[in-house]
């Protein structure tokens, strides 16, 4: 007694990963000993992560503000530049108001508690991103996931149910981070309709690529203004960090009154919110960078599907190339990464088991030239 290591299971849990190729590390993405890799992999996809623009306009906010927000934004923390940042914000999203959160991950976990709990259900796609499935469970609310952008199989369930649950709240991602699919939004505002449920999408990578003005998938499908809940980052086309809310006043009142993510964890710094303020403007500026990523998407999937690469359809910058076996996956990762490519294996239980990918992130920013080295890279499916 008192010998024993409490944490000596991880050790069995270690082996396991390894056996399966499913083990993770963190890497330093420029190791100054190691050759500059072009970066594949990061979800920068207007190119602004590393834009100047974005640096000064957080100079500037921390000159002005200082650098860390010192509390929840309902205690101090919320400064000129959160105000703003949220007032564009959902100036942009054509929506009464703007809730901020820390992150896209907390954004969700913390709408989600605030709109459910127990006696309330929840309808998820079997893609949707982590933080939907784990909000629901901090929200202790029963979960029904419908097959992969299955409308109708989610219909057969809402009718099933019937008047069993207290409220109704359908969630999906808007963009598919694994596959870069649409969810079939049309639809399911339609059953949202039919059944009185509250709909919510995560538009962490529509947010700045798909629709007018990159407003997201649901404006890309023409029903923004039917969705209830829609929830961004700015962590991704915004080349930033944190997560919003856009809706109605009386939501954005609601979390910011309910939403534990919100009410008990310390604002985004100001100078966050000010580069991802800049960065919204830059979006909208300049137009090219939406149309220059598309580009992409369509030429990379057009010859990796002419080197033999199974490429399913989607458009836009998130290019999956299925190979299946995650070891298979990780062996492409260090065949492109000789070659000074960052793609990474994306392995269970990310996605599905059987469907361990290369996930090949596109970026505005990205030259004609990096691209061509990459598909050589590639090669031909053996
Ligand atoms: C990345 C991602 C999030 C989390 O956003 P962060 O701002 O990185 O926390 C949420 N939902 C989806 C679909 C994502 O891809």
């Amino acid at each position: 007694m008192g010998e024993a290591d409490p944490l000596a299971w991880l050790k069995k849990r270690e082996e396991l990963r390894r056996a399966a190729g499913l083990e993770r590390r963190l890497r330093v993405r420029r190791d100054p000993a190691g050759p500059v890799l072009v970066d594949f992999a990061s979800n920068d996809y207007l190119g602004l992560a590393r834009d100047p623009r974005l640096v000064e306009a957080a100079h500037a906010a921390a000159l002005e503000h200082g650098w860390g927000a010192g509390a929840s934004p309902l205690v101090s923390g919320w400064t000129g530049a959160h105000e703003e940042l949220a007032k564009s914000l959902a100036r942009f999203e054509h929506a009464e108001a703007v809730a901020l959160f820390p992150t896209g991950y907390a954004a969700n976990l913390g709408v989600i508690a605030a709109l459910v709990g127990r006696g309330d259900v929840v309808y998820g796609d079997r893609l949707n991103h982590s933080c939907l499935v784990q909000g629901v469970r901090m929200a202790g609310a029963s979960l029904r996931v419908y097959p992969h952008g299955d409308a109708a199989s989610l219909r057969r369930t809402l009718e099933r149910d019937g008047g069993r649950f207290r409220r109704r709240l359908i969630a999906t991602d808007g963009v598919f981070s694994m596959d870069g699919d649409l969810a079939p939004l049309v639809e399911l505002c339609e059953l949202a309709d039919a059944f009185d449920a509250m709909l919510l999408v995560d538009e962490a990578h529509g947010t700045g690529v798909f629709g007018a003005d990159g407003r997201g998938a649901a404006a890309e499908l023409g029903v923004e203004d039917r969705v209830h809940i829609r929830v961004g980052t700015l962590s991704k086309s915004l080349g930033s960090v944190g997560g919003f809310v856009a809706g109605s006043r009386r939501l954005v009142d609601h979390l910011v009154n309910e939403a534990p993510t919100l009410l008990f964890s310390t604002a985004m710094p100001p100078p966050v919110a000010a580069a991802a303020h800049r960065a919204l403007e830059i979006s909208l500026a300049e137009p090219w960078r939406r149309g220059r990523v598309h580009d992409l998407g369509r030429r990379v999937r057009e010859e990796l599907r002419g080197q033999g690469w199974q490429v399913p359809e989607s458009t836009g910058p998130i290019v999956p190339v299925i190979v299946g076996d995650p070891r298979e996956a990780l062996a492409v990762s260090s065949t492109l990464e000789a070659a000074g490519f960052l793609v990474p294996a994306i392995r269970p239980p990310t996605v599905p088991r059987g469907t361990a990918r290369s996930r090949i992130s596109l970026s505005a920013t990205h030259t004609d030239e990096q691209v061509s080295g990459l598909i050589d890279a590639m090669g031909r499916r053996a």
